[in-house]
Parts: structure tokens; sequence; C-alpha cells
């Protein structure tokens, strides 16, 4: 997940009073800003328990963050990490998160892989010293990277790793945090929220107004968006490679990596947009869609039909799944072609 050492426990709250027209009843919003999940995290929230739902978020991902972070001295990740060649046992959440990323990881033939870790940290994604490994240390790496050198013992929550094998929740965590967080808010009677962890955007219920809220989707080649769509009750979750990149001799390498080649993704796409119910399942199918391309992509979803995704191109061409046509409305000025997929028989 990165640098946790730059989590900063600041909460930001803003609070104000929406008054609904035509009806007397006043709704409290509440806006906090944090950095956590080495990502910068916004929540607006409508409702009575506002205040305490938003130190309760602070506080939730304090306890993700202690628990997931690869970089937190200490975290459960870490002393995973540290102790690979032995038994370890997890909490709750990291086991269920670790094996929801195996099976994943066993659906998109290894394009996701939580094993991909000992290939993030020698391209220097970690901690940003960033470099290029040679081919003999990308090959001898590679014999890390896969799900099944990792063991489980369900019934204690055991994991063992092979020696010198490392987990990376980089992809999947933020995801399974805003599932996590929508669920206390069901608890809460939260009226309406949106939280956006980075890229990971949970639109919770409708706006307050009763309309349907707008999502933006980033232009991978410059500020603003290429277009935008409406939703309630959706994850909207982006894998970019405009995200966190380096480049060096007039190449560039971006931390979405293809644990098949070692190499960071190569494969015609600069971004990756997923819709869903689940966060946790839009987080990682993002993140292995870029890996895979445009054309397995496709025939994921045709398989799977149970999310919908807007790919943009190297060029800046967009392609959306068919769910998408009637919601997904183009920047005025936007340059790119944009199509919606069919699928070839
Ligand atoms: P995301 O922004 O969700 O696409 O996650 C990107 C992060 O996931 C990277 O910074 C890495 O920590 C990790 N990662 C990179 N490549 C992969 C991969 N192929 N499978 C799983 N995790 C990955
Ligand atoms: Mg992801």
């Amino acid at each position: 997940m990165g640098i946790g050492s730059r989590f900063l426990c600041v909460l930001l709250v803003l609070v104000q009073l929406t008054t609904l027209s035509g009806c007397s009843t006043e709704i409290e919003e509440h806006t906090g800003e944090l950095f956590a999940m080495n990502t910068l995290i916004s929540v607006q929230i409508w409702g009575s328990e506002g205040k305490s739902v938003l130190r309760e978020t602070e506080n939730y991902l304090y306890t993700l963050e202690q628990e997931f972070s690869t970089t937190r001295n200490g975290s459960e990740v870490n002393l995973l990490n540290d102790n690979s060649g032995e038994w370890h046992y997890l909490s709750d959440h990291l086991f269920s998160v670790l094996q929801y990323a195996h099976m994943f990881s066993l659906s998109t033939q290894g394009a996701f892989d939580p094993t991909v870790y000992p290939l993030v940290k020698a391209w220097g994604f970690t901690q940003e010293n960033y470099r290029v490994p040679s081919e003999e240390e990308i090959q001898s790496l590679l014999t890390l990277v896969d799900v099944n050198n990792v063991s489980y013992d369900d019934e204690n929550q055991g994991v063992f790793l092979v020696e010198g094998a490392e987990l990376d929740f980089g992809g999947i965590a933020k995801g399974y945090a805003v599932d996590q967080l929508v669920a206390m808010y069901r608890e809460n009677k939260v009226e309406t929220a949106l939280v956006s962890l980075g890229g990971n955007i949970y639109a919770y219920g409708k706006k307050i107004d009763g309309s349907l809220w707008t999502i933006g989707v980033q232009n991978p080649y410059g500020g603003g968006s290429v277009g935008s769509i409406q939703v309630e009750n959706k994850a909207v979750i982006t894998s970019g490679s405009y995200q966190r990149f380096f480049t060096l001799e007039g190449n560039t390498y971006s931390h979405l990596i293809d644990p098949r080649t070692g190499y960071p993704a190569d494969s015609g796409l600069a971004s990756v947009t997923i819709v869903c119910d689940s966060g946790i399942y839009g987080d990682c199918l993002s993140t292995a869609l870029f890996v895979m391309g445009l054309e397995d992509s496709i025939a994921y979803h045709q398989e799977h039909q149970d999310f919908d995704g807007i790919f943009i191109d190297t060029q800046g061409d967009i392609y959306i799944t068919p769910g998408l046509e009637s919601t997904f409305v183009l920047a005025k000025g936007y340059q790119g072609n944009l199509q919606v997929i069919t699928y070839g028989n």
C-alpha cells in the first residue's frame, strides 16, 4: 500500500445545515478530509449522526492502515512479510481480504496477484527510489510472485508464505475500506454520502436533493475529465498509469505491474474505471483489467457481466460497456473517440 509513515491524522471537519426546499427538515452535512492509506481521502456525509460517523471513519481508516500497510513499521502485513517461511496468524480483515485476493487472482490467471510485492519493491514504487531492475533480477523475483506460494490454515487464520514471498494489498485494500465504510454508514442510518479514497469512490444513496451523483472520469492525459456518469449506490473505481509512474531515459514505467512478465503493464490502456456494487471487486477489477488490456477485459466482461467499465486507451479513445451507454456523457471538447463495446462471436 505504500508509504504508511506519511499517514496524517488530520480530519478537517466542516458541518453545514442543509434545508430541503419545501420541507422544514434540516439535515447536517459533515465533510472530512484526511491522508491515510497513502492517499487523500475525502468524505461527505449527510445525517444526524454525521459527526460521530466521521470520527468512526477516521478511526477505522487508522485500523486498516495499521493492518494493510506494507511500509508502516509493525503493520500486520509488514510482520507477515518479514516472517515468510513461517506460519503467521492474521486478523479477520486481513485473512478475508487475502483469501478474496487469492480467488480473484486465480480468476484473472494471475493478472491480479497479491504476491506482486517483490516486484513493486524492485521497481522502487514502495519508497519512491525508482529504478529499472535487470532482466536477471526480474526473472529471479518472478519465482516468488505466484499465489501458489501462499498456504492457509483456515481454522486458525494462519498463512504461510514461501521464503522471500511478500504480499501487497495496494490494489485491493482501498476498495475493501470503501465497503467497510459503506456498511458502517448503513448501520448508522446515514442518509447519503460520497466517499473518495484516491481513485476509489463510492456514491452512497442519492444526493440530498434526490438526484443521482455525477462522477467524472479523469482524463489520464491532463486535467479535467473525459466525461461523467450518474450513479447511486455504486463503487466507481479507477486504476491508471498516470496515478504513479516514473520516467527514465525517455521510457515511462507505471506502478501497475504485470505479474506474468515482471514489467509495468504495457497493455495499451491508460486507465480503467469500474462501476459495480462492491468496492473490493471494483478495486481488484480495475487493477487486473488494466494489466490485461482491452481485448482480454472485454472477454472477461462478457463472461462475468456483473460490472461496467470505462477503458481509455493510450490514444485517448474511450470504450464503455453497454450498461453505461445511457449514462456516460462525453466531456465537451474531448477529442478522443467514444465507442460502446460489442462482443465478437
Ligand atoms: P490500484 O490503484 O488499485 O490499481 O493499485 C495499484 C497498486 O497495487 C500498486 O501501487 C501496487 O502496490 C499494487 N499492484 C501493482 N500491480 C499489481 C497487480 N498486478 N496485482 C495486484 N496488485 C498490484
Ligand atoms: Mg485496485
